[in-house]
């Protein structure tokens, strides 16, 4: 990444093992404050986190995370709460996410939030509720959206995050969305995780907006000014 000109990144919370217990996302959140940065930043990327529960990977004991969360966020690493959202939709993931907006809008944090890849023009609608019931909407970044959820949340102030990543929108698919809806209200973003990545899919995204006319100023809000606005980074 940081070859192709990539000069920072945030890293979220996800669910890359069973969430047994507490234990097992304490375990991965402390790797992300403890192991991840200086392995970023050994290759010239200087690396940013953002914690959470995510909404699969919610533990039966999942209260003792909550209760251990704000300590972790004094992390100087620590941006923003992420990724949490829904992806079922279920009565337990509704009330961790709830739980988490409120937790980051008392601490002063943005939230980085998750939409799911089945069922995301019924359950979109919910997450926005439940963010504009909890904290201001220009605090949260909506990940993972498109063109089926985009005319919704368009009307929010939320930040968009385009996804670019194999399974969710090509290059091309991302730089439509952005001729459709201007460069104002969105982020791009590579989702490098245990599901099929492409390091590279921002370089390449904005390769292709350059290609496409777009200008120095569109690609730069994109590609680094609005996340880093919003994260005050
Ligand atoms: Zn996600």
């Amino acid at each position: 990444m940081a070859v192709s000109g990539v000069e920072e990144a945030v890293t979220c919370a996800h669910d890359p093992l069973e969430a047994l217990s507490s234990d097992v996302i304490l375990a991965h959140l402390r790797r992300l404050l403890m192991v991840e940065p200086g392995r970023a930043s050994s290759r010239g990327l200087k690396l940013h986190v953002a914690l959470g529960i995510h909404p699969r990977a919610i533990p039966p004991d999942h209260g003792r995370v909550l209760e251990e969360l704000p300590g972790l966020l004094k992390n100087p690493s620590v941006v923003a709460v992420g990724e949490i959202g829904l992806d079922s939709g279920s009565e337990i993931e509704k009330r961790v996410f709830v739980e988490q907006l409120q937790m980051a809008d008392e601490l002063g944090f943005p939230v980085i939030v998750h939409t799911p890849r089945t069922g995301k023009p019924e359950v979109t609608p919910r997450i926005v509720d439940l963010i504009g019931e909890n904290i201001d909407e220009d605090r949260a970044v909506v990940e993972h959206v498109n063109m089926d959820v985009l005319p919704d949340l368009i009307e929010t102030e939320c930040i968009l995050g385009l996804t670019v990543q194999p399974e969710k929108l090509t290059p091309s698919e991302a730089v439509d969305i952005l001729r459709e809806y201007g460069t104002e209200r969105f982020v791009l973003n590579s989702d490098m995780s245990s599901a099929p990545s492409d390091p590279l899919s921002v370089p390449r995204t904005v390769h292709r907006m350059r290609m496409e006319g777009f200008g120095r100023r569109e690609i730069r809000r994109v590609s680094r000014e609005n996340i880093k606005d919003i994260l005050k980074i």
